[in-house]
């Protein structure tokens, strides 16, 4: 990047969104952090997403799920480096049970967090990025907005959604300097993915070594769970001046999953 731009990513204690923070870090850009832990238990982190990059690295404490802690988290981001120029939602939680035994609590939380906080954040950031005509909304959808899982309800309906939404904001911009897409994984060893293998295998009835080669790594050609790293040099490349005219795409990175 020529002009240090700033980034704000969603959930990016940890997993893909602490990847993303770094890759973009490392790309030039000042990067604001997000997540459900306290400031002085992410020090680490912050410095290690800085590194040796010289870009300056905040982090917000704020729920996803309250629109009135997205609504300080975006003003704070504003306050410290002047706008949000890239956008990453990548926040995200799942909750695997059968339908009809799916707690509605858990629902409308998964509901929130993958989708509702995708739309607060945009609307918050879109303003400035259409002051500066010139911006980056990435969301980190999934394998799951483009097909369906049993016992995923609320997770493939929220990632449905978020591709939906992908598109008609990219629509509503395209003129503006601004894109939006959607990077959609298959499966990624992380945290998230690592409390599914238990819930899953639960819910199936199998083990929890069924569960990875059976259920998870099956519809995955390459075998293999996609990386971090991978998503995160894709959000990079979105963010360069090469991604400027892909918008409103999904853009599926999981090992051939959805080319069946
Ligand atoms: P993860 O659990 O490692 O990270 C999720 C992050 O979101 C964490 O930093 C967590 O603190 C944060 N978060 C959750 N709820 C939050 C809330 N209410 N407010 C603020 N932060 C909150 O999981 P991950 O696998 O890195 O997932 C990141 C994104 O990638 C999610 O949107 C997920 O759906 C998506 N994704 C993951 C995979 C995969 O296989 N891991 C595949 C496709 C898509």
């Amino acid at each position: 990047m020529t002009e240090r731009k700033t980034a704000l990513v969603t959930g990016s204690t940890s997993g893909i969104g602490l990847g993303v923070a770094k890759a973009l870090a490392a790309s030039g850009a000042n990067v604001v952090m997000n997540g459900r832990r306290p400031a002085d238990e992410v020090q680490g982190l912050l410095a290690e997403v800085a590194g040796a990059t010289g870009a300056a690295v905040t982090y917000a404490n704020a729920d996803m799920t309250s629109p009135a802690e997205i609504e300080a988290m975006m003003a704070q981001a504003v306050d410290t480096f002047g706008a949000v120029d890239i956008l990453v939602n990548n926040a995200g939680i799942q909750h695997v049970a059968p339908v009809d035994e799916f707690p509605p609590e858990k629902w409308d939380a998964v509901i929130a967090t993958n989708l509702n906080s995708a739309f607060h954040c945009t609307r918050l950031a879109l303003p400035g990025m259409k002051k500066k005509g010139w911006g980056r909304v990435v969301n980190i959808a999934s394998a799951h907005s483009l097909v369906a899982s049993p016992f995923k309800s609320a997770y493939v309906s929220a990632k449905h959604g978020l591709l939906g939404f992908t598109k008609t904001v990219a629509l509503e911009v395209a003129a503006q300097g601004i894109t939006c897409n959607a990077i959609c994984p298959g499966y990624v060893l992380t945290p998230l993915v690592e409390k599914q293998i238990p819930a899953t295998a639960k819910a199936r009835g199998i083990t929890e070594e069924e569960v990875i080669n059976d259920v998870m790594l099956a519809p995955q050609s390459t075998k293999k769970f996609v990386t971090v790293e991978e998503i995160a040099d894709l959000t990079v490349f979105l963010c360069s001046a090469a991604g400027a005219s892909m918008t409103g795409t999904a853009l599926p990175v999981d090992g051939g999953w959805t080319a069946h």
